[in-house]
């Protein structure tokens, strides 16, 4: 007997037929003889369709209500499929956020988990009872509801799993693994039957959205056995596991791309100690977050460039505070482009294989595609580019790199 959470996306409970096909998946577990924690998202578009009526409302809405606003897709999903697995006889319950609670930190938006009492959970897993969780949710430290930024359902099943020890984390999705990229753009993709935590984070971070971010940092902090696999088929799906557990890897692992990015530039700022930790001070304090830095050597002697990348959506508010400070930043001007894509090339062969990024940066110049901002960490190389050229770049670098043969 085992502890498991399983964690349903958008598109597996996408209408009550899925909800049904879900019941059943967490029926034979159950049946099986494992204590089941569930957690589910909303119906597939619910979360946008929310998103956008509280942007149309106002642009400068309150963060509180736009929780309130968009955490509801996720309160019908745990109805519902409480009520599809008491129609099989299966004992369930469905728990909001607060109800268990997770509480969090007072970013709306962007909340972080900071506990989560389970004992009362742990109980009614003992008895039998199936736990509904709704994901994505919280509560703050002002007793008001929090989201935990978008596709953070991951990151609630990992807590969870985290929080009641549980043996596994199965995430189920609509693809049945991790590719080596997205498979809606490179139908070669191959799934990987194992990548490591580094790896995935990176990945994640980088744009490819079948896991959260916080889900992996927070599933390689906790040991979170953690496995991405389909709701619409038995497949093995994708382990994430530590480095130990893989044999040597031979080239990169996966390519991941994000198109939802802007750069910024601040020409004719003063060359002086201070001027970035006040930039990015300043940005970190209105919780928008920078990407890719880089600064050009001053030129004339007393002037520098700075340009850097973020998520677009934040573009406004990070122009608008720094057209506020220009006087007291000093710059001469300000430009910004949101017409661009980040690629990113991820794979722990790059500690131990010198060239990769000279092959990378070769393949995107053979396809004409200029790089306009490069940064690179231990195991991944990301280069900033026109958006009209994701595709592009993706597919020329998932052959270059012979991805789709193992
Ligand atoms: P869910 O609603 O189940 O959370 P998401 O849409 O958030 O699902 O994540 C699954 C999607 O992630 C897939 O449909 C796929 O298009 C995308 N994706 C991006 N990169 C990858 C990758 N490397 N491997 C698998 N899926 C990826
Ligand atoms: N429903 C939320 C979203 O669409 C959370 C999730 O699906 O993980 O972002
Ligand atoms: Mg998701």
């Amino acid at each position: 007997m085992a502890r498991i959470v399983q964690k349903f996306g958008g598109t597996s409970v996408g209408d009550l037929d899925r909800i049904r096909n879900v019941a059943r998946r967490v029926k034979s577990e159950v049946d099986a003889g494992n204590e089941v924690a569930v957690v589910v998202s909303a119906m597939s578009g619910t979360t946008n369709k929310l998103v956008e009526w509280a942007r149309d409302i106002g642009p400068l809405h309150d963060a509180r209500e736009y929780d309130t606003i968009v955490a509801t897709g996720e309160q019908v999903t745990v109805g519902l499929l409480a009520i599809a697995l008491q129609n099989i006889g299966v004992d369930a319950r469905s728990w909001l956020g607060w109800q268990i609670p997770f509480k969090t930190d007072d970013v709306h938006g962007a909340a972080r988990i900071e506990e989560i009492q389970a004992e009362e959970i742990k109980t009614r897993l003992a008895a039998g009872q199936v736990a509904v969780i709704a994901g994505f949710q919280g509560i703050g430290p002002d007793g008001r509801i929090t989201t935990l930024g978008r596709g953070g359902s991951d990151t609630s099943a990992v807590a969870m799993a985290a929080a009641l020890d549980a043996d596994r984390c199965d995430i189920y999705t609509d693809v049945d693994g991790v590719y080596t990229t997205d498979p809606r753009i490179m139908p070669k993709a191959r799934k990987l039957s194992q990548i490591t935590f580094e790896e995935m984070l990176e990945m994640a971070s980088a744009g490819a959205k079948v896991l959260q971010t916080r889900s992996v940092a927070m599933a390689m902090r906790h040991n979170v056995h953690l496995q991405v696999r389909s709701s619409f088929n038995e497949e093995p799906g994708t382990l994430v596991v530590d480095e130990e557990q893989i044999m040597e890897n031979q080239k990169i692992s996966g390519i991941a791309y994000s198109n939802d990015e802007a750069k910024v530039t601040l020409a004719g700022l003063p060359d002086k100690p201070g001027i970035a930790a006040e930039i990015f001070g300043m940005l970190a304090d209105a919780h928008v977050n920078v990407d890719m830095i880089v600064q050009t050597a001053a030129t004339s002697g007393s002037q520098t460039d700075i340009t850097f990348s973020l998520g677009a959506l934040d573009l406004p508010k990070a122009e608008s505070l720094l057209t506020e400070a220009r006087d007291r930043l000093g710059f001469e001007s300000l430009q910004s482009d949101s017409n661009v894509a980040k690629v990113s090339i991820v794979g722990t062969a790059m500690r131990s294989q010198p060239g990769i990024a000279k092959q990378m940066f070769e393949v995107l110049a053979q396809k004409g595609i200029n790089l306009q901002v490069i940064s690179t960490s231990e195991i991944k190389i990301s280069v900033l580019i026109e958006s009209a050229y994701t595709e592009l770049a993706v597919r020329a670098l998932h052959d270059a790199f012979t991805l789709e043969t193992a």
